[in-house]
């Protein structure tokens, strides 16, 4: 159903910003929520808790960064300060989110309620999502992410009131609901958990409460959350919240049903959602922030040098006048350059990447030089990043389900130039190696 796998999730992000743009953030987002009630789900997401930016502490780190920072620094694009923008694609990430370098600890835990009750073991709903999300974090960030699930409580925690009583839907902000709720888990929970030592929380909700996630994807992320509830006095403010099941029937699920925790847990980390209210038209199968549902996928090489992924010696920037030729390798397999940025203002700029089918790349179809435009001033959801297609109307080239056909073959090849008149540069790709990179000519004026 091509409705129903466009939009699915969608992601609220507090704590970040003042208290009145928080607001107008949920307005929006439930307009949006209503102008999907014919189609799709929905994961809402976001809390942040209180670890520095990766970048800026990458940034910091070790000898050179200074010399890095003064080139790159162009390519840092951020929103304009006081800008509206709730969960930019700029950098710095904002503060208060969780880390996404080193060792992470992820707090589990399954929930019930008296009408609808845990269905078997609690600890095979756990299963449904590990090892596989600490597996797909560990091969994304080439080893950088270690992300450890805990499990303190391998049991349903049994909710005193209904699922119907919170009062949660599409689009549900953390008040009143999700705090209620919050608060009831805590209260269970409290006996067997320290929260004081978790980075970030997973409520793997019974699969059975609330809407199938074919009709709506209830699964959100609360992130940067202050007015998150408390426990062990420390604020809960990075929580994902699974529901019911990614699962449309083609036989999939148990291979791939788990990339919506990878796409929750992106929020704590700061990424924002890269589908749009028309759906994943915008970035398609390229990042698991676009699409999370069908095939494995990985991040756009932005968001690895985001999270702390990339290194900056990886990254070239073409801030200046003339040509610039580099060698980019496939962005999946660890070491070598991954990415030329090329700014065209303080907000914006397009990133040029190597895209192969490997590591979790299972769904490229047309190896080749993917380049896409990012505002760092349009905000989550809102499409702040896009993909320029080398065949437009093409169709594509995969016919995986739950795959965004269309952008599947969006990729450059070797004698194709990208060309944006309005800022006047190109994009040649010059050559493939045998050893799988590419050259790559930007020329600007
Ligand atoms: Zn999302």
């Amino acid at each position: 159903m091509q409705e129903r796998r466009r939009i699915r999730s969608s992601h609220i992000s507090s704590g970040t910003n003042a208290r009145g743009r928080r607001g107008a953030h949920r307005r929006s987002r439930r307009h949006r929520v209503g102008m999907l009630a014919g189609f799709t789900a929905l994961a809402l997401a976001a809390l942040t808790t209180a670890s520095g930016s990766p970048i800026a502490t990458r940034a910091t780190a070790g000898p050179g960064s200074a010399q890095h920072d003064a080139v790159l620094g162009p390519c840092r694009i951020s929103s304009k300060p006081g800008a509206a923008v709730q969960m930019s694609e700029g950098l710095p990430t904002n503060t208060g989110y969780a880390h996404s370098t080193g060792v992470l600890h992820a707090l589990n835990l399954m929930v019930d309620f008296p009408d609808a009750q845990g269905p078997g073991p609690a600890m095979s709903r756990f299963h449904e999502f590990f090892p596989q999300t600490a597996r797909w974090f560990r091969t994304g960030s080439y080893g950088r992410l270690d992300y450890r699930p805990e499990t303190p409580v391998r049991h349903w925690l049994h909710m005193p009131k209904t699922f119907r009583a919170y009062g949660i839907n599409r689009g549900s902000p953390y008040e009143p609901g999700y705090h209620r709720l919050v608060d009831d888990i805590v209260k269970a929970a409290d006996p067997e958990v320290d929260f004081s030592r978790y980075d970030l929380v997973n409520i793997l909700v019974t699969p059975n409460a609330g809407p199938s996630a074919l009709d709506t994807v209830l699964s959100v992320t609360f992130s940067g959350n202050k007015d998150a509830s408390h426990a062990d006095g420390v604020p809960l403010s990075n929580m994902s919240f699974v529901y019911s099941r990614q699962d449309d029937g083609s036989g999939s699920y148990g291979s791939t049903g788990y990339r919506v925790l990878p796409h929750e847990n992106g929020h704590t980390f700061g990424l924002p959602d890269l589908y749009t209210s028309e759906g994943g038209g915008s970035v398609g199968h390229w990042d698991i922030m676009s699409e999370d549902w069908g095939a494995d996928n990985d991040l756009l090489g932005w968001h690895k040098w985001k999270l702390g992924w990339l290194d900056d010696d990886q990254v070239s920037c073409a801030s200046s006048s003339g040509a610039l030729e580099r060698r980019l390798e496939p962005l999946e397999t660890r070491g070598g350059r991954k990415m030329i940025f090329v700014p065209v203002s303080g907000q914006s700029g397009y990133a040029i990447e190597v895209r192969t089918r490997a590591g979790n790349d299972d769904a490229v179809c047309r190896p080749g030089v993917l380049i896409y435009r990012v505002d760092a001033s349009v905000d989550t959801g809102e499409g702040p990043i896009s993909i320029s297609d080398a065949t437009r109307n093409s169709g594509g080239c995969t016919r995986l389900p739950n795959v965004q056909a269309e952008l599947s073959d969006a990729t450059y090849q070797p004698g194709q130039t990208f060309t944006d008149r309005a800022d006047h540069l190109t994009v040649s790709v010059l050559s493939k190696e045998a050893d799988g990179g590419y050259a790559v000519r930007v020329t600007r004026p």
